[in-house]
């Protein structure tokens, strides 16, 4: 059995959850989902980056010490993801005591190592990023990501840390592992950037109000995003020996965004304190809303609930999954969402499973018959097969396209087979109880298929199916066989949508 260590980057306890970070969560849900449902042992991990400077203002606003908001602030993220059926084995909050030593071992590891040295810092602040800001990454002398806010020029004491000294280590690491940036695209841009050459990076803010003391010289802050980064390595229990059992991580999911922090500051820091390096980084696209990023789109009118509340948990995580390429960007509207619903869910695989079931009981009692394999069984093992290399290359909107169409060729087979005409003719009973049973397969495959996208409906569509075994392991595909068991009458899975 191999293990999976899969994480998101953690959110900013400084705004609700909204509709990019529920894509990511889901995302590397159905990663994880996946990974589990081959035989994997999983460890999936999310969580809170809590020591931003940008929630002392809402915090006093509320009335509230800065530790009693983020406190609130991972009750409301958490509940959000409970909602969304986020299968999460750990959530790390940045302020926990577990977190703070692990920070406090890298920077002393780093010092001792030579990598770590005091200095001035002068330049461009971005306050919203909470990151230093070059030149040449301005636009019109202003943030690009904050095009609404002046930037701050910035001069303070610092401690810096030798950023500089790994460009070559990670050029070679980055040619030597080409699955270590994922997709190819940001793999391209990372290279750029280092041939570019690196600049040496400030870890630490002159202020104690909040974050974690730097190690001894208490005056300063660990900075925020070095701090953030290390619970990678705090969630699995650095530095006691047994982080090992699960580090490195096999993967990092984030957004395109924060591509520089993750392929080049992290693998950094983590080769400048010895420890190893993740396998892969995946940087996923982002959901736009009329063109663009939908987080940054004021005014747009979607929320996490109401794009939860629309049709339900599970259309909206099959929505964004199948609509959003895992490796690309997309629009989200609410049309799309609509005919999604309406065109795979209700009608493809909800009418499948209602046609299917209602033949069962109308024809054998409710019973599936045994059957023998059909064209059908044999399209359903290409389909798996299709199915586990792109899951496999984390292509998750191309699983659930080749899983949608095993329904498809399943629909067709209903119509090409025409039942009702097979029950009128007792000469050809042993033909309907073949295209019954390769039907009863067919559900409970694609049940298996779609469950680390719809873990609720497809536990829903494989009880009522007759099983009574949890939908857990892959392995059981090829050879599955319903003959015996009493199907339900019918399944509304997916009531047709008139909104
Ligand atoms: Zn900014």
């Amino acid at each position: 059995m191999s293990r999976f260590y899969i994480t998101t980057a953690i959110d900013y306890s400084n705004g609700d959850p909204h509709l990019g970070h529920a894509f990511e969560k889901i995302g590397a849900d159905a990663i994880a989902r996946y990974r589990r449902l081959r035989g994997d042992e999983v460890h999936f991990v999310i969580g809170m980056d809590e020591h931003s400077q940008t929630i002392l203002q809402p915090a006093a606003e509320a009335g509230l010490s800065p530790q009693a908001w983020v406190d609130r602030m991972a009750s409301v993220f958490s509940e959000a993801w409970e909602g969304l059926r986020i299968s999460h084995d750990d959530f790390i909050r940045t302020t926990e005591e577990r977190h703070v030593r692990a920070v406090v071992e890298m920077v002393e590891r780093t010092k001792q190592a030579g990598y770590i040295f005091e200095g001035t810092y002068e330049g461009y602040y971005c306050e919203r990023c909470e990151t230093f800001k070059q030149e040449k990454d301005l636009a019109d002398g202003r943030c690009p990501e904050h095009p609404d806010r002046e930037i701050a020029w910035t001069k303070e004491d610092n401690y810096f840390f030798k950023l500089s000294a790994f460009r070559d280590p990670l050029l070679k690491h980055i040619d030597e592992h080409p699955e270590f940036v994922q997709p190819e695209i940001r793999r391209n841009e990372i290279r750029n950037v280092l041939e570019e050459g690196l600049q040496d990076i400030s870890v630490s803010r002159p202020q104690r109000e909040w974050g974690v003391p730097f190690p001894g010289d208490p005056d300063h802050a660990v900075y925020v995003w070095y701090d953030a980064l290390i619970n990678y390595l705090s969630a699995v229990g650095f530095p006691e020996k047994h982080h090992g059992d699960w580090w490195p991580a096999q993967l990092h999911v984030i957004g395109k965004g924060i591509t520089r922090h993750h392929c080049i500051i992290w693998p950094a820091m983590l080769l400048a304190a010895g420890v190893e390096l993740p396998k892969t980084v995946w940087a996923h696209g982002y959901i736009n809303w009329e063109g663009r990023k939908l987080s940054k789109s004021a005014g747009a009118p979607v929320t996490l609930t109401s794009a939860s509340e629309r049709h339900g948990p599970d259309p909206l995580r099959y929505f964004l999954l199948r609509e959003v390429p895992w490796n690309g960007d997309a629009d989200f509207t609410w049309q799309r969402f609509d005919d999604r619903y309406n065109a795979d869910l209700a009608n493809d695989l909800g009418n499948l499973a209602n046609r299917t079931l209602a033949m069962i009981h109308k024809y054998r009692d409710g019973v599936v018959p045994s059957g023998e394999q059909s064209d059908l069984d044999r399209r359903a093992q290409k389909t798996l097969a299709d199915y586990r290399e792109v899951m496999d290359g984390y292509l998750l909107h191309q699983g659930i396209a080749a899983a949608m169409e095993l329904a498809g060729a399943a629909n067709v087979f209903i119509e090409e087979k025409a039942p009702w005409k097979l029950t009128k003719e007792p000469s050809r009973s042993a033909e309907l109880d073949t295209v019954l049973a390769g039907l009863a397969r067919t559900l409970a495959r694609l049940a298996l298929l779609l469950s680390p996208f719809m873990p609720g409906k497809s536990s829903e569509l494989w009880q009522a199916l007759g099983r009574q075994d949890e939908l857990s392991q892959l392995a059981a595909y090829p050879e599955l066989d319903l003959a015996g068991g009493h199907v339900q009458r019918q399944a509304v899975l997916f009531p047709r949508s008139e909104s």
